[in-house]
């Protein structure tokens, strides 16, 4: 195989949310490096290279970023063909766009793959339809959590009548909570907080932007978890049993 990176999203947990793509690059790969949020059950598909964890958990121990890029540049120019394995999908809150681009300026062969990004898995999993017709028409994914001053425009977020995906939210609830509340979003709308999305630790807590803090607190809700904020959120909890109504019914509900 010649010199190359994939960049390759492991998606949200459950291994059989990995893409064909992924399996392939990790079946193909001489060296993986592997972030903490990644599954190490995933690694069943590359038993013969060399596996390096590079996690970066924010708050926790974590490889410098540029000593990431130089192991996969030291690797590519020794002729082996690299896996940077990330959680959910490479290019969402993932810096896949940052190491893609400082490998490329450096000669280096780089290829995306994608991988299933924990927002999406976590309301799917839950039943949670993040578009809907005639209730959401669109999907924003945005993170509270910033390394700069950059602050978000909550009042057109709020206002944007599409359902908020947040991520590496659940250290800024109350913040969440005040800026939305105050843009314009009605206290009680409903919001998921969906932790270990598609693992069998997965855990949902339900409730609405005002007592959201207070909830996930007495739920011990704990990172890495998503949360999902508008009318949808409260969907996938109310079908009715199948034993008590019919098919149809259930599925019209
Ligand atoms: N690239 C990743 C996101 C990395 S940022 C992706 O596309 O999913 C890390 C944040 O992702 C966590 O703080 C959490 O908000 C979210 N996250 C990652 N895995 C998760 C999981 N299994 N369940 C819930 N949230 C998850």
């Amino acid at each position: 195989m010649s010199a190359k990176v994939w960049l390759v999203g492991a998606g949200p947990g459950d291994p059989e949310l990995l893409t064909l793509k992924a399996v392939r690059a990790l079946g193909e790969a001489d060296v993986v490096l592997i972030d903490d949020l990644v599954n190490p059950a995933v690694l069943e598909h590359c038993p013969r290279a060399r596996v390096i964890a590079v996690g970066k958990r924010g708050g926790c121990r974590s490889t410098p970023q540029a000593f990431i890029h130089r192991l996969m540049l030291r690797y590519t120019r020794h002729g082996k063909c690299v896996v940077r394995l990330k959680g959910g999908d490479p290019c969402i809150f993932g810096r896949g766009g940052e190491e893609a681009q400082w490998l490329q300026e450096r000669g280096v062969e780089v290829e995306l793959v994608n991988g299933i990004t924990a927002g999406l898995a976590g309301a799917t999993q839950c039943g949670i339809p993040l578009t809907l017709r005639g209730v959401a028409r669109g999907v924003t994914l945005l993170t509270a959590h910033t390394q700069d001053d950059s602050s978000l425009n909550w009042q057109a977020l709020a206002q944007s009548g599409t359902t908020l995906v947040i991520y590496m939210g659940v250290a800024k609830l109350d913040e969440i909570r005040e800026q939305l509340i105050a843009g314009g979003l009605a206290p009680h709308t409903p919001v998921a907080m969906i932790e270990n999305a598609s693992l069998p630790a997965q855990r949902l807590c339900r409730s609405d932007l005002h007592a959201m803090q207070d909830d996930a607190h007495a739920f011990q809700l704990k990172s890495p978890a998503i949360l999902v904020v508008g009318e949808v959120a409260a969907c996938g909890a109310q079908l009715p049993a199948l034993s008590e109504a019919p098919l149809a019914a259930a599925l019209s509900a």
